[in-house]
């Protein structure tokens, strides 16, 4: 069974999505961090964030690996060329590389078959933006998670503070609605729900809430 769990940024989505896979001891996929890894290794590399056709050639011959130690559900470390980038693919810097990185069709294509085959013949919970829609259109459940900008902002600031990284709210909403922008308008697989996806506005509500309303409704599928 495929839980698609998609969303904009910092809407609780990875919070979210690992709670639901470790209630149902299911494996989590979170696809952001693979678009992230290819966008921190385009930084590393000194690739220009519009030279498409070197970033799609650099997501095709460095996959993406994930490793879930002793068969927990969570990840415990995302790797790309062969480094650790589990921290670093959390960066600013990664969060403004991001978005122009997974614009491009070259790179989508290989991630989206890297994602297929991560998740292929096993439960597993998928967290993205194209998953409902495109990666998994045929997944058992669809939900897509939402929040309003400033709570989103509010817990994207948090995130960044606790990993030591010193910014202005002001300025990690308009990071946030920056990012969200370009996700929606690009042409290839932009956010958007699908029309099958049960729609949740997160504001204001706790976590438990969130991951038990999801597995009630994985529970009806089942
Ligand atoms: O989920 P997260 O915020 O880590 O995702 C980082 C970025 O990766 C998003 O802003 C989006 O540009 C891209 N992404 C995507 N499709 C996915 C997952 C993430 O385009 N399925």
């Amino acid at each position: 069974m495929i839980i698609a769990i998609d969303g904009p940024a910092a809407s609780g989505k990875s919070t979210v999505a690992k709670a639901v896979a470790r209630r149902l001891d299911v494996r989590h996929l979170d696809t952001g961090a693979m678009y992230r890894a290819v966008a921190w290794l385009a930084l590393e590399e000194g690739i220009a964030l519009d030279d498409r056709a070197s970033l799609a050639d650099l997501a095709s011959a460095n996959p993406v690996e994930f490793d879930y130690a002793h068969g927990a559900p969570v990840a415990t470390s995302v790797r790309i060329a062969g480094l650790d980038v589990t921290s670093a693919i959390r960066s600013p810097e990664v969060d403004a590389a991001v978005s122009p990185v997974a614009a491009v069709h070259g790179v989508r294509e290989t991630l989206v078959a890297q994602q297929r085959t991560l998740a292929d013949a096993r439960d597993t919970v998928v967290e993205g933006r194209d998953i409902g829609t495109v990666v998994f259109p045929d997944a058992e459940v669809k939900v897509f998670l939402t929040a309003s900008a400033a709570e989103r902002a509010r817990r994207r600031q948090a995130d960044l503070v606790a990993q030591g990284h010193a910014v202005e709210q002001a300025e990690v909403r308009s990071r946030l609605e920056r990012r969200d922008h370009i996700d929606s308008t690009r042409t290839a697989s932009p956010l958007e729900a699908a029309t099958d996806a049960e729609i949740l506005d997160t504001t204001g509500m706790s976590v438990d809430r969130v991951v038990d309303a999801i597995v009630t409704r994985v529970e009806a599928a089942r």
